[in-house]
């Protein structure tokens, strides 16, 4: 499908596409192998019912045929983006869509940079912020818990309460507003006492959300997963069981994964982001040495650390080192090759924890593995669905300065300090509360004071 949207878009579907009706005489023509003339175009305003699906054909300016297709119109601002938009549905083929693309530019249409006519949505007011960011996370969800977050988030679920929050500070910020400019008027101002149980409860709201951010992150980013063992103690066998894939190189000598390798798995609807890592061990070549480094980086970001262990051979000095590095992470113990006869007792590793014995040449274990991970990261609770799963950065940064911003207003508060100070942090707070969903404050806080108390006249 080829989508154009902006004031020329009409022209271009005009220029480009006539309509094939069914029974009429235009079709009888087309039968007879007569193809209309150029002249014969009509701009989509005098015969096009806006948001009714056509079928015709598309040529290009030389008159050759592209397709025969069906075509769109979405009389702004009833589309998408608020403006004229056009689509075109072409047979499915790269040729085709080419051609139609080559055709659409010659035109004077370019092409629509990431996330364009989500943003373009945004600025014609059609969605929030949170709900355009939405539609990019619904698009690159890797997961049925990611996509699921995005699509509620585009329906809501982040920018309502965000707003509802902001709306309260900002009628709590209008009366402050009263106070400090007309303090000669007779205007009902809510009491300090009022004021700091809003904000306390404006405060642990904040902060119920900012809990959410570590999970609602796992969900939409994936959940890193990173594999340490030493060499030899079946990392690559385990990513590729997990994967079911030949993902990774797998050799008998020590040190053959020598870089890192990641594939991204889906395990009870969360995506599972793996990275194999080149052995621990210190190596002797650069390349080695290099893999060495970046296995480091990513053990620093990962969610999980999956430690696996050989039962089958003695544990040696680098278990141990593995087992310190491991246990600074949440951490899973696997005791790799129980298919094979035991050379140690795995009780030895227990140390408070979670310990799965496996086999990533049989596949034993590797259910009890699938089922762990998940429940491990509260997914379960997920259901349960009064969380509202904050999951970006930028929203967690914008949360965490208004919490700041609030706790600042509330000790001006405790403290006894003039009505200026105070609502200069909830103005704060509320600016910050509005970069969620994109907002502009200023105008609106003069509005909402004159609307509400209509001082002067
Ligand atoms: P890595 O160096 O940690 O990536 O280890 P590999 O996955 O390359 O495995 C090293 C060797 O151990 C290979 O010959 C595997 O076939 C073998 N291996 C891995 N897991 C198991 C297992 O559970 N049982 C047995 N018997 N052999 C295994």
């Amino acid at each position: 499908m080829v989508r154009i949207s902006g004031p020329r878009a009409p022209e271009i579907l005009g220029g480009m596409f006539r309509k094939v009706e069914a029974g009429s005489k235009k079709l009888e023509a087309r039968k007879e192998g007569q193809e209309f003339p150029a002249s014969n175009l009509q701009p989509p305003a005098s015969d096009w019912t806006s948001h009714h699906l056509y079928y015709g054909k598309i040529f290009d300016s030389q008159n050759q045929l592209l397709d025969q297709a069906l075509a769109v119109w979405m009389k702004a601002p009833r589309s998408f983006t608020g403006e004229e938009v056009v689509e075109f549905h072409l047979h499915g083929g790269r040729l085709i869509a080419l051609k139609v693309l080559e055709e659409v530019s010659r035109r004077g249409v370019r092409s629509a940079e990431a996330g364009e006519f989500s943003q373009r949505a945004f600025l014609n007011g059609k969605m929030d912020l949170a709900q355009a960011e939405a539609v990019a996370d619904m698009i690159a969800a890797q997961s049925t818990q990611a996509l699921k977050l995005a699509q509620e988030q585009w329906q809501g679920r982040l920018s309502g309460p965000v707003r509802h929050l902001r709306q309260r500070l900002l009628e709590l910020l209008v009366n402050l507003e009263a106070a400090i400019d007309f303090p000669e008027e007779e205007i009902e101002i809510i009491d300090r006492k009022a004021i700091l149980v809003l904000l306390e409860d404006c405060l642990h709201q904040i902060r119920r959300w900012l809990a959410d951010y570590e999970l609602g992150r796992i969900i939409r980013e994936g959940l890193r997963v990173v594999l340490i063992g030493k060499p030899n103690v079946g990392k690559s066998s385990l990513l590729n069981l997990l994967t079911r894939e030949e993902a990774a190189l797998v050799h008998h000598e020590p040190g053959t994964t020598r870089d890192t390798v990641e594939r991204v798995i889906n395990l009870g609807g969360l995506a599972l982001r793996i990275i194999d890592t080149a052995g621990i061990r210190e190596g002797q070549g650069e390349v080695e040495r290099m893999g060495i480094e970046r296995s480091r980086q990513w053990f620093e970001k990962a969610d999980l650390v999956l430690a696996l262990f050989d039962t089958s051979i003695p544990l040696t000095e680098e278990d141990e080192e593995i087992i310190d590095l491991a246990s600074k992470k949440r951490c899973l113990f696997l005791l790799n090759k129980v298919d094979l006869p035991p050379a140690w007792d795995p009780i030895a590793l227990a140390l408070g924890h979670e310990l799965i014995p496996l086999s990533a040449k049989t596949g034993e274990g590797l259910k009890a593995l699938e089922e762990k991970i998940p429940s491990l990261f509260g997914l379960a609770e997920l259901e349960k669905g009064d969380h509202l799963l904050l999951n970006q950065l930028r929203h967690k940064e914008a949360l965490e300065k208004g919490e700041a911003s609030l706790r600042s207003a509330l000790k001006a508060l405790e403290k006894g300090m003039s009505t200026e100070f105070i609502a200069t942090d909830v103005m704060a707070a509320v600016n910050h509360l509005g970069e969620i969903i994109g907002e502009v404050t200023s105008e609106h806080i003069l509005e909402d004071i004159f609307s509400k108390f209509c001082i002067g006249k």
